[in-house]
């Protein structure tokens, strides 16, 4: 694990990187939001990072989330926790309501399960909708051709807020091979914001991970998951 001054620094060199990114591409670093992926890593890494000012969280697992969001909650620290990873419809019951915001969801019967719990406990969830943009059979999301008809679809739901659009690009070692799908989900975002939907806000784009978030705010993201860049390499043993 790495130690406080490690991920201190960590943060910095990818705070100015993100910095750099936006000033080259002549936008605002202050309208990209950092998401710390702290998935696998244990509550000391995460307290490091909120010792250097990050307060904004993200896990792939409901069950790690949840016991996170306890622990921090019992200690009096209320950080911004996203959902970043597949939920599973039967697990909604545990997370509506605790997230800041859900980033995974690619499907009517997911939304329909999200709204069902939502309205039960009279809350309203913000989400993204993931697309998969390489078009990767590995991978959820769903395909950049049904993304306006699965709007639609999500929009008449009642406790369900749409706020964008999420990628996971294709592994790459070379951050410029994703560079077109960053742009491809741009695109997509302006049009279906210029389609007025009601219900529907294109706001957020959240693409870029350690790999590749230069290139993914160059093309328009607005947040950004960084796991590794800032906790180092993942302990799945925890
Ligand atoms: C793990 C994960 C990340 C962070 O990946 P790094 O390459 O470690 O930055 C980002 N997004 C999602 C959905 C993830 O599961």
């Amino acid at each position: 694990m790495l130690n406080n001054e490690e991920i201190s620094a960590n943060l910095a060199d990818v705070r100015e990187k993100i910095r750099l990114a936006a000033v080259k591409s002549g936008r605002n670093p202050e309208d990209i939001k950092l998401i710390a992926v702290s998935k696998t890593n244990p509550t000391d890494a995460i307290e490091a990072a909120a010792a250097s000012g990050i307060t904004v969280f993200g896990e792939n697992k409901v069950q790690e989330l949840n016991e996170k969001i306890d622990y921090f909650e019992n200690k009096g620290c209320s950080y911004e926790w996203h959902l970043i990873g597949h939920l599973q419809t039967n697990k909604c019951k545990y997370i509506v309501g605790k997230t800041e915001m859900i980033h995974s969801v690619d499907s009517y019967k997911l939304a329909s399960e999200i709204n069902r719990i939502a309205e039960k406990n009279g809350v309203t969830v913000k989400i993204l909708i993931e697309v998969n943009i390489g078009d990767e059979e590995s991978k959820f999301g769903c395909r950049p051709e049904n993304c306006e008809n699965l709007i639609r679809q999500i929009a008449l739901l009642n406790n369900i807020r749409i706020c964008g659009l999420m990628c996971i690009a294709p592994f790459t070692e070379n951050p410029e091979n994703n560079r077109s799908f960053f742009r491809q989900m741009k695109d997509l975002s302006v049009d279906i914001e210029r389609k007025n939907i009601d219900n529907v806000n294109m706001s957020e784009l959240s693409m870029g991970m350690t790999g590749d978030y230069c290139v993914a705010i160059e093309e328009g993201a607005t947040m950004v998951r960084v796991g590794t860049g800032i906790f180092g390499k993942r302990h799945y043993s925890l």
